[in-house]
């Protein structure tokens, strides 16, 4: 069977970045599909969370009326059904990979693979698990890597990728790589990992509708952008400019042609649709020379350190750490960790070393206390004590200083359709907003559109001969009969998730 409808997300991805490189000829994949079909700019709304916005792109509705309305939000908030819920049947199957928050991931014919905001690595089936252990398995000890590894090659892990992940490891061993160059090499090696086998789970798996979602240009936009645009910024070394000046339009060539590749599994029939949940501008902080450290938690050897393995298992949220017990941990034992963890302490700071929180979902969400307190220190002078034993500071954290959150989200991101029933027209739609992505790609598959749906169908986006033979067709809602689970009760956003996301530039 084929696909017939694939919806490819490139977070973050502008139309500023991407004008000058299709001028260049750097985009022929996007190129092509935007010569066959219409684009237009695509308005989001600020402030521009990924989690809450790619929601309100797969619902057609607002935050308010979806549910998803916090950063660390999970599916189980979820008030009303996603595109892919309406879609799904015994004969047209889904393949999810990497669209945020579908943790926990939705019992659906075909596969899905949850991505940013999950708690813990599960899959649809389990046994692709492993995938989203591979996300922080490159960095565990060797012989889960080798397992992690050897399980991908079954599953479709390119000879050329295998000899890539080798070079990073080799190269991360024999000598330092400057932290922008670590950032670059492992986020270009993880989108490789990921296509490799995304590819390979669309062959076994025949989705109907399927998606595949990558964030390197949201990620590179953050970090390079000043490299990209540096008037407004204080000057670089120019050494340094010349050095990371094409680290963003690289991230789109990567981009890019990772579409061709998931391009050649389409045909005629398959409609697709390409779009970002926002788009980038330079940061207004510019000019007061941010530095930032960023120390990232080691979460193995967290766990290890302090006796935790085998009893939780954890996932990177950027700076936090997420721990998840087992099912059967008691509330005694759940306790004692948290007092563990936060007796930890930094003597040559005079403070504790970990912030612990529980979530509503029994998770621990556990990051370093006061990163800013770390910015002017040398790292390799602290300790960390706790009653039973000390460590070096740096055995726990991986020091990243050189973050500048240079790029900020602009409300404005992209949309590209192409596919049966989509005209062909070079000049922008006027009028796309985010909540108008699902009642379009409903109307295109002859479905009808909900009317408790906030967006509208991009009329003029499809074929009036189209139209003609399939007319629109609407339905009261998609909700009927859907069970919504308690939602815990509204609370503040902690003060210091809030400085992390102003840090990253997601709010103001
Ligand atoms: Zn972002």
């Amino acid at each position: 069977m084929r696909i017939r409808c694939l919806i490819v997300g490139w977070d973050g991805a502008t139309w500023t970045v991407i004008r000058p490189l299709l001028e260049q000829g750097r985009l022929p994949n996007l190129a092509r599909l935007m010569r066959e079909g219409v684009h237009a700019t695509l308005r989001s709304f600020e402030p521009s969370l990924t989690p809450i916005v790619w929601t309100t792109i797969a619902t057609g509705k607002r935050p308010e009326k979806h549910g998803v309305t916090r950063f660390f939000d999970t599916a189980t908030g979820l008030r009303t059904r996603r595109i892919w819920d309406i879609l799904a049947a015994p004969d047209r199957s889904i393949g999810l990979f990497g669209w945020p928050v579908t943790w926990p991931p939705p019992q659906l014919p075909g596969f899905v693979i949850p991505s940013l905001f999950e708690r813990a690595n599960d899959t649809h089936p389990p046994h692709l698990r492993f995938i989203r252990e591979m996300e922080s398995g490159l960095q565990a000890p060797w012989g889960r890597r080798i397992s992690l590894i050897a399980k991908a090659m079954r599953y479709g892990l390119r000879p050329g990728t295998l000899v890539h992940i080798a070079g990073y490891f080799l190269q991360s061993r024999l000598r330092r790589l400057r932290a922008n160059d670590h950032f670059i090499r492992q986020r270009v090696l993880k989108l490789e990992i990921q296509l490799d086998l995304y590819l390979n789970l669309v062959r076994r798996y025949q989705p109907w509708f399927t998606t595949f979602y990558l964030n390197q240009t949201d990620a590179f936009s953050h970090r390079f952008w000043r490299y990209l645009e540096p008037e407004p910024f204080p000057p670089l070394p120019p050494e340094e400019l010349t050095r990371y000046r094409d680290a963003i339009p690289y991230a789109y060539e990567l981009a890019d042609r990772a579409l061709g590749r998931i391009l050649r599994l389409t045909d005629e029939e398959t409609l697709i649709c390409l779009l970002s949940d926002h788009g980038f501008e330079a940061s207004h902080k510019a000019g007061q020379g941010m530095q930032d450290f960023r120390g990232r938690l080691k979460g193995e050897a967290v766990l290890r350190t302090f006796g935790l393995d085998g009893e939780v298992s954890y996932v990177h949220h950027r700076r936090w750490i997420v721990l998840s017990f087992r099912r059967d941990a008691s509330p005694e034992r759940k306790e004692a960790v948290i007092q563990k963890l936060r007796s930890v302490y930094v003597p040559e700071i005079d403070m504790p070393m970990f912030d612990v929180k529980e979530d509503n979902i029994g998770s621990l969400a556990v990051k370093l206390y006061g990163a800013r307190v770390f910015d002017n220190r040398d790292l390799d002078e602290l300790t960390v004590v706790w009653p039973e034993g000390r460590c070096r500071f740096t055995d726990l954290v991986q020091p990243e200083y050189d973050l500048k959150v240079s790029g900020i989200h602009h409300p404005d991101g992209i949309l590209v359709l192409k596919g049966p029933g989509v005209v062909r027209r070079a000049e922008p739609l006027s009028e796309a907003t985010v909540l108008d992505v699902v009642p379009t790609l409903l109307a295109l598959l002859d479905f009808p559109v909900a009317e408790d749906m906030d967006g509208r169908v991009l009329t003029e986006a499809i074929d009036p001969a189209y139209l003609q033979a399939y007319p629109l067709r609407t339905i009261e809602t998609y909700d009927e009969g859907l069970a919504l689970e308690e939602t815990a009760e509204e609370e503040e956003v902690p003060q210091e998730v809030m400085d992390r996301l102003r840090a990253l530039g997601y709010v103001d």
